[in-house]
Parts: structure tokens; C-alpha cells; sequence
């Protein structure tokens, strides 16, 4: 039988491949990656020739899984490495790995640099316990059920963040949180202009208003304070937040009521006084 490895691979700074890396990538007989070019430039730059690479993105993924099998299936060693960082970590990989499992063959991982956590142990919140929550969607229910899941977690969590979106989402996390809780935003990780600032979300918002952000983004946010009993106040952000993303009142209702855990009739009583203020 042979073996699916993830390799992981530098996220900035090609002194970040690991030796051990490079064999699996020289002894591979395929190796799957997002973009040939970008995972050529970096086999040529180690002096890897001669290995065979395939496009498994995010769209293609699932159609490598049989020719990916077969030469398992052959005794075949297949690497896996996306454009930067450890596969799997909102990067393909997963669906490769599970296919191999249920075919009974080994699945190994030559580990190495991934964003997540080298923002994560350099941010100064505690590390010990994390959620890692990778991207959040962009918009609709779905955006405002995660902020809300992240917001409320007592554990340190980790996003990603693409530039042109850390202002929104900064915003949108100073205005769940308040602008006590700490935050601490990582670019560029390894590389020339690596960044990292910390301070509160309050301290946040004017930080990334002073220049459009630029570069690789994670975000570290502290986990919720010891869930106390939630106010009126947090009752009405909540609704407030719902109303402004599109949702009827009587769903924004439900869905505060849910996330806060209160009784729905508190928080439709408060619903009327927010839907007047929003009409004013
Ligand atoms: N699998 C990768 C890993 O293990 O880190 C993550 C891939 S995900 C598609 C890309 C996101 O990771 C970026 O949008 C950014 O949020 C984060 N990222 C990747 N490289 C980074 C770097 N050098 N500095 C800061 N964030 C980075």
C-alpha cells in the first residue's frame, strides 16, 4: 500500500522547507497542488526534477481522488501541497485524505509552517486552548452566525482574513465585543514586512483606518469573558446586527434568542424598541 503525505510548505520564507520535506517531494511519484507553476517555482528552487505534479484545488480536488487512489493502490507514494502552508488548513487536502483512509492506506504529513498557529503562539493570548475558524463568509446569515460563534467563545480564536476585508471584519468584531477585548493582527508572516500589532478592538479600528491594509492577514482574537447573564444592550446589538444584515424581525429574534441563550418573548419586547430606533 502506499502513503499520502501532506507536506506542508513555506508561507513566506523558503528557508522554511524542511529537509524532510523535500525528500517526500523527491520521492513522490505525483504530487498534488493547487497552481504547477507556483509549486514548480518552488521544486526548482530546491532542485527537485522530474517529479510529476497534478492540479487538486479547491474545484478539482475530488476529480484526483481516483487517479490519486490507483497509484496508492500501486504502492505509490503521493504528496500533497497547496500554495503555501499545511494542506487542509482552508486549503485543499481533506477530501484526499479521507478518500485514502477509506481505502485502507496510510496518510502521513511532513509537518511545518502554517499561519494559524504561528500567529496563534506569537500573539501573547493564551495558546493552550484555540479554535481555529479559518475564513469567515462574506456576508448573509451564515457571516453573522459565525461572528457570533466566535465572538462568544471563551477559547483564543484564529481567522483568516483577506486584506481588503480586515476592516469590515474588524468593525464587525469591535461591534459584538466592544472595545475592550484584545486583538492581535499577523501579516506577512516570515517574510520582509512581517507585522504583528496588538492592542484592543477598540485600539484595532483606528489602527487598520490609518492605511488600507495590505499582505497576508491573521487575526487572533482573546476568547469571550466568563459568560454573565447578557444585557439588554447585548440583546440589542444582536438585533441590531441581524435587522441591518436583512433578516425579518421575527428571525432576528429567533436567532438572538438562540445565540444568547435568553427567553425569545425578552427579546422581542426589546425588538420593538429597536426596529423604532432604526426607522428614525
Ligand atoms: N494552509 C495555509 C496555512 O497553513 O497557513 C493557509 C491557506 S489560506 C488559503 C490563506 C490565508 O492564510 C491568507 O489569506 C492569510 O489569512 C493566511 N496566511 C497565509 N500566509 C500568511 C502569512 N505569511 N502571513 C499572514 N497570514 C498568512
Amino acid at each position: 500500500m502506499g502513503t499520502l503525505v501532506l507536506v506542508a510548505t513555506p508561507i513566506g520564507n523558503l528557508g522554511d522547507l524542511s529537509p524532510r520535506a523535500i525528500e517526500a517531494l523527491q520521492g513522490a511519484a505525483l504530487i498534488c497542488c493547487e497552481d504547477t507553476r507556483r509549486t514548480g517555482g518552488l521544486l526548482s528552487h530546491f532542485g527537485i526534477r522530474g517529479v510529476r505534479m497534478a492540479i487538486a484545488n479547491e474545484h478539482t480536488e475530488n476529480a484526483r481522488v481516483a487517479e490519486v487512489l490507483d497509484l496508492l493502490a500501486g504502492g505509490a507514494s503521493v504528496a500533497v501541497v497547496t500554495d503555501a502552508g499545511t494542506p487542509g488548513i482552508s486549503d485543499p487536502g481533506e477530501r484526499l485524505v479521507v478518500a485514502a483512509i477509506a481505502e485502507g492506506h496510510t496518510v502521513s504529513a511532513v509537518p511545518g509552517p502554517s499561519a494559524d498557529v504561528m500567529a496563534l503562539v506569537i500573539s501573547g493570548l493564551p495558546s493552550a486552548r484555540y479554535v481555529m475558524d479559518g475564513f469567515l463568509p462574506r456576508s448573509g446569515p451564515e457571516r453573522a452566525v459565525r461572528l457570533a460563534e466566535a465572538t462568544t467563545e471563551r477559547r483564543t480564536v484564529v481567522l483568516y482574513e483577506a486584506p481588503h476585508r480586515l476592516v469590515r471584519t474588524v468593525t464587525d468584531l469591535h461591534a459584538l465585543c466592544g472595545p475592550a477585548r484584545r486583538i492581535v493582527l499577523a501579516r506577512e508572516l516570515t517574510k520582509l514586512h512581517e507585522e504583528v500589532w496588538r492592542g484592543s478592538l477598540g485600539e484595532a479600528l483606528a489602527h487598520v483606518a490609518e492605511r488600507e491594509p495590505q499582505g497576508e492577514y491573521v487575526i487572533v482574537l482573546e476568547g469571550a469573558p466568563a459568560r454573565t447573564e447578557p444585557t439588554d444592550d447585548d440583546i440589542r446589538r444582536g438585533l441590531e446586527r441581524e435587522l441591518a444584515g436583512g433578516a425579518s424581525k421575527k428571525s432576528a429574534v429567533s436567532t438572538v434568542a438562540d445565540h444568547l441563550g435568553v427567553a425569545k418573548n425578552r427579546v422581542y419586547n426589546l425588538a420593538l424598541t429597536v426596529t423604532v430606533a432604526a426607522r428614525q
